[in-house]
């Protein structure tokens, strides 16, 4: 596999939609395994109480386990909660345990509150420039969003400079994209002006029905820069590999779901060309 080249500094990516059910997990485990397969080191931050990203990449997040909850709640540092994913060289994970669910509450009456991941991030030795952290440095940090805007979704939003949005190719697929870029404007407006939608990625297309090139279109219509040329085909390997606490990048690495994931990566890599980090 031909290796993409290093951005300069660590990229961070948001994985974004509140809606359920649209492929953020699955997005966000595929490509960062496919990054990490094309000679980036990676690391996922699993934000969501259901940890799906983290068992996708084989990691324990039993309730009590160190996880995102620890480094949001009680400021552990995020290299303490991190550990290598089992499958994939270059690749790590901060799990999230059911914990999480509980953040939402607690961290209303702590200060700085929408600020508590970017903080983790930022104190991360690994993470920022070559020059601040050096060869072993993270080339990617991908952000795996509950299903909500709460106060999980808006650390994220406050932690990255890029924002991907996984959307479905279906009916109803715009419907509430509105919100989520309205959050997006208010975010950058007030906490964290660098931030842009960098990526839209189509997710479950069906090319053999009219419905979805019609979305695909609008979508591209909406999103000319933002769109990947890849669209990730609903594939049935896809959604097996996680119950083998796996990505289908090692589950089935020439299955169609897995070359497009893995076409997907790379167009991101050659995309971080003018994108703030
Ligand atoms: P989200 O994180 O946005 O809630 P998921 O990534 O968990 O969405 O995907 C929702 C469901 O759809 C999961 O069961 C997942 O396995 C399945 N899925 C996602 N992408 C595909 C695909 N390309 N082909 C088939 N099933 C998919
Ligand atoms: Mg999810």
């Amino acid at each position: 596999r031909v290796a993409a080249p290093r951005p300069g500094a660590t990229r961070v990516v948001v994985v974004a939609n509140q809606k359920g059910g649209v492929g953020k997990t699955t997005s966000t485990v595929n490509i960062a395994a496919a990054l990490a397969q094309l000679g980036q080191r990676v690391l996922v931050v699993d934000l969501d109480p259901q940890g799906n990203a983290s068992t996708a990449l084989g990691a324990d997040h039993r309730r009590g386990v160190a996880s995102t909850y620890d480094a949001l709640v009680d400021g552990t540092s995020l290299d303490k909660v991190a550990s290598p994913a089992t499958e994939v060289e270059n690749l790590w994970v901060v799990p999230a345990t059911i914990d999480l669910a509980g953040a939402e509450i607690e961290l209303v009456s702590v200060v700085a509150r929408e600020s508590r991941l970017s903080k983790a991030l930022a104190t991360h030795p690994l993470i920022g420039t070559a020059e601040q952290a050096g060869e072993d440095r993270f080339d990617y940090v991908f952000i795996d969003c509950p299903p909500s805007l709460g106060l999980l979704t808006l650390n994220a939003l406050v932690a990255g400079a890029e924002v991907m949005i996984p959307i479905q190719a279906e009916y109803y697929a715009l419907e509430g994209l509105g919100q989520l870029l309205e959050t997006i404007d208010m975010v950058k407006a007030h906490l964290n002006p660098r931030l842009e939608v960098s990526t839209i990625l189509i997710t479950m297309y069906d090319a053999r029905t009219r419905l979805a090139a019609g979305v695909a279109e609008e979508v591209r219509e909406h999103f000319a820069d933002q769109v990947l040329n890849t669209t990730i085909p609903r594939s049935v390997r896809v959604s097996e590999a996680p119950s083998y606490g796996q990505t289908v990048m090692t589950y089935d690495p020439a299955s169609p779901g897995a070359l497009s994931y893995l076409e997907a990566a790379r167009e991101v890599a050659l995309r971080a060309v003018g994108v703030a980090s």
